[in-house]
Formats: C-alpha cells, sequence, structure tokens
C-alpha cells in the first residue's frame, strides 16, 4: 500500500463544492482510500495574481496506484470536473498536484515528486502540516513545518474541517 498528500485548490464558481466533488471522486476511486483532510483555507493566488481566490486543502490517501497511474488519476478527475486549461497557473475549478507519494523522489518527464514548487507555497505547507506535523521532505529531510515560507501571508482558515464526513457528503 502506498502513502499519499495531494493538494487541491480551486478559484472558480462554487469552489468549496468543487473540492468537495473532487474528494468524493477520489474515495470512489476502487484503488484509492482518502484518509485524512485539511481544513479549508482561503488563499491568495500566487503566479498570476490578477485572479479570483483560491480554496485550497490537502489530503492523504492511501493508494495501491502507481505514483504516475494516480496522476491519471487525478488528471481525469480535473478533466471531469471541467478544468479549462487555457492560462498556466490561472483560473481553474479544481487542480489537483501529487505532493509526496511515500518517501519517494520520482523525476519524470510529466511527473516530479516531492512536487517541485510545495516547500514556497503556504497554501501547500499550511494544510498538509495541519494534517501532519511530522511530515518531512523526502530528500533533504527538513520537516515541512520548518521551511519559512509557511509563515508568509495569504493563507486564512475558512473552513474548520475535523472529521472527513463533513466532507465526504
Ligand atoms: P503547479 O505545478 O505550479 O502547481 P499547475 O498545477 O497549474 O502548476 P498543471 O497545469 O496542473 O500545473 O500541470 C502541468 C503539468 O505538471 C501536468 O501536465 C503534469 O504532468 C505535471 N506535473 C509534474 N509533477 C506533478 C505533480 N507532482 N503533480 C501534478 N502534476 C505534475
Ligand atoms: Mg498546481
Ligand atoms: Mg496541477
Amino acid at each position: 500500500m502506498n502513502n499519499a498528500y495531494l493538494s487541491l485548490g480551486s478559484n472558480i464558481g462554487n469552489r468549496l463544492e468543487h473540492l468537495q466533488q473532487a474528494v468524493e471522486l477520489l474515495n470512489e476511486h476502487p484503488s484509492i482510500k482518502v484518509l485524512k483532510v485539511s481544513s479549508v483555507y482561503e488563499t491568495e493566488p500566487v503566479g498570476l495574481t490578477e485572479q479570483a481566490k483560491f480554496l485550497n486543502i490537502v489530503v492523504n490517501l492511501e493508494t495501491t496506484l502507481e505514483a504516475t497511474e494516480l496522476l491519471s488519476a487525478c488528471q481525469s478527475i480535473e478533466n471531469k470536473l471541467g478544468r479549462m486549461r487555457k492560462i498556466r497557473w490561472g483560473p481553474r475549478t479544481v487542480d489537483l498536484d501529487i505532493l509526496l507519494y511515500n518517501e519517494e523522489h520520482i523525476q519524470l518527464e510529466h511527473l516530479i515528486i516531492p512536487h517541485i514548487r510545495m516547500q514556497e507555497r503556504a497554501f501547500v505547507l499550511v494544510p498538509l502540516v495541519e494534517i501532519n506535523s511530522e511530515v518531512k521532505n523526502p530528500i533533504t529531510g527538513r520537516l515541512y513545518h520548518e521551511e519559512p515560507a509557511i509563515k508568509e501571508d495569504g493563507v486564512n482558515l475558512w473552513k474548520k474541517i475535523v472529521r472527513i464526513e463533513e466532507f465526504l457528503q
């Protein structure tokens, strides 16, 4: 069994519903079991800043899928929920990125794990550390809660989630 962390974000339409639908679709996958869902954070867009605020969560799951198969599953959920892929870092109904997969370091053309920008992103680090404060960068051995970027502004608690059932309707 493999253990993975994903980052999910949405900044179009009913953002919470998009995140909920994505988590439900993950959990309905026969080879994926969602173990934990973070609280929902409202976050300022990074990269392309002239767009609506995001809602972001991190989920922890277990899966028998290989990392590349998990990426395909994420992309099919993005497509199902109608993501528009027009602008890089632009608005999207839902973005699902793989942050960590076991303690593996994967460098394929279309898949890099740990996610290459995760340690710079408070919107990833804050919900990740909320669900597991002990999680470490498998390459450097550094705890993610010690990354300086975690303290940056622009990440605000929007909906506290205590139990996963609050998310899976
Ligand atoms: P960012 O990666 O900066 O968060 P993004 O999520 O907006 O940007 P996407 O358009 O969702 O980028 O994905 C671009 C490509 O990134 C995908 O086609 C995918 O192959 C690749 N990719 C590489 N590593 C990962 C990963 N760990 N998780 C998801 N996609 C990845
Ligand atoms: Mg992304
Ligand atoms: Mg992505």
